[in-house]
């Protein structure tokens, strides 16, 4: 990638961190954003938690990582939105955004002439996905769900996707991956324009547990080693046979 991020109007450095609100086209609204444009090159890696507002572990773990990890770590670009819905998050919602009753995650790809939901789907899908070279949408049970953790990775695009998209699953520390079939959400919209990605689940019922945090936290890291961004080797975790 190239050595300078620009995104909507702002422009991050290569040994740069940028932590703003971004505001949404023609509202009030603004979103936090976390650009860490590391000191090396390497791949972009595209971080979205609260995509429903109501799932807390993974906006916590995109919070935690946008405010500890710093550009000397690492190769490449670490984009983070922590929380996509953030007046879902205020509200405490359960997957609706407020102001239009949509669930932000079936409206990809959006459209800057909607409502609140579409034009947030319409940012990430026209300005984000095209930025990154890998996708990580973090989940939990909703505040009325409980769920054992487990991730998707899209089987309806490319070969070449879905076997990208699968070895960032093949990282994480989970007993069950799902190779999702399905067309809706974020991240099987962005694999559909050739971006590989993955989602996934962890935490839910309305929690917010440390643990739950760590192990988000964990699966981002990996990735990220997976990726070559971080210097650190790959922690070995149990081989995986569907
Ligand atoms: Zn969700």
């Amino acid at each position: 990638m190239s050595d300078t991020v620009n995104i909507c109007g702002l422009s991050i450095k290569r040994g740069e961190k940028l932590r703003t609100m971004l505001p949404i086209h023609d509202t009030e609204i603004s979103l936090p954003l976390t650009i860490i444009n590391g000191q090396q090159d390497g791949h972009a890696l595209l971080l979205t938690a609260g995509i429903h507002g109501g799932e807390y572990p993974g906006i916590a773990a995109a919070m935690e990582l946008g405010c500890e990890l710093e550009q000397n770590q690492l190769s490449g670009c670490l984009v983070i939105l922590h929380p996509v819905n953030i007046q879902g998050f205020w509200a405490r919602r359960e997957f609706m955004v407020p102001e239009d009753g949509k669930n932000l995650n079936r409206v990809f790809p959006g459209d800057e002439q909607g409502t609140l939901a579409d034009k947030i789907a319409h940012l990430l899908s026209s300005t984000f996905f095209p930025l990154a070279d890998f996708y990580v949408d973090m989940h939990s049970g909703d505040i009325h769900e409980s769920l054992h953790p487990y991730v998707y990775y899209p089987g309806q695009p490319t070969p070449e996707v879905e076997a990208k998209s699968r070895s960032m699953a093949q990282v994480l520390d989970m007993e069950y991956m799902v190779r999702s079939l399905a067309t809706g959400g974020a991240y099987n919209y962005a694999a559909s324009r050739g971006l590989p990605s993955i989602l996934i689940e962890r935490g839910g019922a309305g929690l917010c547990l440390p643990e739950d945090i760590a192990a988000y936290k964990k699966d981002i890291l990996n990735i990220m080693r997976k990726l070559n961004m971080l210097p650190a080797p790959l922690k070995a975790t149990p081989a995986y046979s569907p």
